[in-house]
């Protein structure tokens, strides 16, 4: 065993948790880094839960975790958006991404916002690309939490649903979530440690592991999530290490 455990960035979906299940040996396997005394963080790139909903999911499956290990990208969207001009933001998401903002000291509006923000959400619709097409060509910031396009079974994200806006306004957002740097510096900030000692674990290759690769961390590619071992091929980077799913995990 290490005498100076590594810190450890993971993901929840599709690395430790599939929707509401406990992917098998997920729960030994952060037990085990606890005993370990590895620092972690939970960093996920869904904004639609606060850090209290994702540590009642995960308590309720079987991973007791303080709110304090969670990271989320509404956290780091309200962490980034602190740091520009302006508060006044129309939103597109869910109530966790809107408590976030709240929080940092917005007011969420459809007049005249600064920013167009556009998270995850299930509520979508015609009215709503209207409103964040007309802000944005009126000079309203467009950003946006998380890059993934889709989720288990191609169910749409928050990519998908700012490309509509992007085709008509011709422009693009900031994406705030992995594999931002700002993410991953917000990560281990949270942490309190530095990119040489952090591993970085994740299910997918675009967001987690381009994060931890441009961010000098080390990084363990898990397949018990979005990406099939044939889709590593289709990249120029490569994961340091790759397993099956993290109760396989023999490197930490
Ligand atoms: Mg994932």
């Amino acid at each position: 065993m290490a005498t100076h455990p590594k810190s450890v960035i993971c993901d929840i979906d599709g690395v430790l948790m599939h929707n509401n299940q406990l992917i098998p040996g997920s729960d030994r396997f952060i037990k085990r880094l606890e005993e370990q005394g590895n620092p972690l963080v939970l960093l996920t790139n869904n904004p639609a839960q606060t850090a209290k909903d994702l540590a009642n999911r995960l308590d309720s499956a079987g991973i007791t975790l303080p709110e304090s290990a969670f990271f989320t990208s509404a956290m780091a969207t309200a962490h980034f958006l602190r740091h520009q001009q302006g508060n006044k933001a129309y939103v597109i998401g869910e109530g966790a991404l809107t408590h976030e903002l709240y929080q940092a000291g917005f007011t969420i509006t459809d007049i005249n916002p600064d920013f167009v923000v556009v998270g995850e959400t299930r509520s979508f619709n015609w009215d709503m690309i209207h409103r964040a097409a007309s802000f944005i060509a009126n000079g309203a910031r467009f950003i946006a939490t998380n890059p993934d396009t889709h989720g288990p079974a191609y169910s749409p994200a928050c990519s998908a649903l700012c490309a509509p806006i992007e085709r008509i306004t011709g422009k693009r957002p900031f994406y705030v979530g992995k594999p931002s740097s700002w993410m991953v510096r917000s990560a281990l900030d949270h942490l309190g440690c530095h990119s040489g000692d952090t591993v970085i674990i994740g299910d997918n290759l675009n967001t987690d592991i381009l994060a931890g690769v441009q961010a000098g961390l080390e990084t363990i590619l898990v397949l018990s999530g979005v990406t099939h071992i044939e889709e590593l091929d289709k990249h120029p980077f490569r994961p340091n290490h790759i397993f099956p799913c993290v109760a396989e995990i023999d490197v930490l």
